[in-house]
């Protein structure tokens, strides 16, 4: 027997119990083959099976249109950072930048290293200066005009800093392609795919294991190679698209892992279902936050919090300000109680709650029930 534990991992993070033990009873013999999934071919017809099954299933959930294509990659949602680069700058017109919104760390990185790799980018907006707290308004940024724009490029929910957009960036110039990094909330809500170029997500959050790295892409962007930067042939789009994910071997357990998930997903009720739960997990946090008197602060602005990551500091009540020693207590007891893996990024410190698809409500509420009980201990 095993002890219940509440994971509140940024990622890799909590998957759904029945997911694991599906994989667990099938480990060894999947599907009557006397084989498990991580010892097929992934030229053979049963992974072929597996690969079209769990696109079909994605595509289901997502609502994804025909002119996408569903990539699996590697390389994590960092390889991303590059291969976009590498894949969307070849433009017909001169002087081509791309804008970035950088709202957090994440998209801090993806334009740093489009800047490594030497392409002109814009910074549209950056929220460094108010320490990625969610100061953004939208309606304010001066986009690239459409003919010298590549693409614009965000991050939908910064996993570090708590920073989620409440809807799908707005305002955009019409033709160009919008570029997202969803690594931390894909499949928590429904969106509409048809407004973006390209997405991808790491899997090891919503998705599935870490390993595989899903990508959804217009299928007229495949042929927009930068026209002097050699890509790399795993981070090359259009080659991975004509193979079917499979130019070299996919990471194919994981694969079939996130596969078990979208199924877990389609019998949960989909992306409306899970968009219901994951409002309530959160709302249920956030009000226990904002109702604790100043003892939980969440610095981040109401309108862009995170439904995924939860970041909150436990504050001195003499002073007002974060203790340190109080968010060492906090952990400790959150521990004793095997609430896990609640410490924040280190570069921010603090607590980060997770709350991911496969975090039940139970989870929040046992969460909140602590913070009620740590508040009586202080106050
Ligand atoms: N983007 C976001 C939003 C993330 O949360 C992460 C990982 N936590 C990454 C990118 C980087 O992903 P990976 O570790 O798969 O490269």
């Amino acid at each position: 027997t095993t002890t219940t534990v509440w994971n509140y991992s940024a990622g890799p993070a909590i998957m759904p119990k029945p997911v694991l033990q599906k994989a667990a009873a099938e480990l060894v013999n999947w599907n009557n083959t006397a084989m498990s999934v991580m010892e097929l071919s992934h030229r053979s017809p049963e992974f072929e099976q597996i690969l079209a099954t769990t696109e079909h299933n994605l595509r289901t959930l997502l609502a994804i249109p025909h002119n996408y294509r569903v990539l699996w990659m590697q390389g994590g949602a960092t390889s991303q950072f590059s291969a976009l680069v590498y894949n969307l700058f070849g433009h017909p017109h001169e002087h081509v930048a791309a804008d970035y919104l950088v709202t957090g760390a994440w998209s801090a990185k993806a334009v740093q290293e489009a800047n490594r790799l030497g392409v002109k980018t814009n910074v549209v907006l950056d929220t460094t200066a108010s320490n990625h707290t969610g100061s953004i308004d939208p309606t304010t940024i001066h986009y690239t005009p459409a003919p010298n724009a590549a693409y614009v490029y965000y991050c939908d929910n910064e996993t570090v800093h708590g920073v989620e957009f409440p809807a799908v960036l707005a305002n955009v110039p019409a033709s160009v392609p919008l570029v997202c990094d969803m690594s931390s909330n894909i499949l928590s809500r429904t969106f509409d795919v048809s407004k973006f170029g390209l997405i991808f997500a790491g899997a090891q959050k919503n998705i599935g294991p870490a390993g595989a790295t899903l990508v959804l892409i217009r299928d007229d962007l495949l042929d927009r190679k930068h026209p002097t930067l050699v890509c790399p042939v795993m981070m090359d789009y259009a080659l991975c698209a004509k193979n079917n994910s499979m130019y070299n071997t996919p990471p194919t357990y994981a694969i079939y892992v996130s596969g078990l998930v979208f199924e877990w997903l389609l019998q949960q009720g989909g992306i409306p279902a899970m968009e219901k739960r994951n409002k309530e997990k959160a709302e249920t946090l956030y009000t226990a936050i904002d109702s604790s008197n100043g003892l939980f602060v969440c610095p981040v602005a109401k309108t862009y919090r995170s439904r995924m990551n939860v970041p909150f500091r436990v504050c001195d009540p003499t002073t007002g300000q974060p203790s340190n020693d109080l968010e060492k207590r906090f952990l400790n007891g959150a521990q004793e109680r095997r609430m896990l893996q609640l410490k924040g990024h280190r570069s921010v410190g603090g607590i980060r709650a997770s709350l991911y698809n496969a975090m039940p409500i139970e989870g929040v509420n046992v969460l909140v029930d602590y913070m009620r009980e740590f508040a009586a201990t202080v106050n």
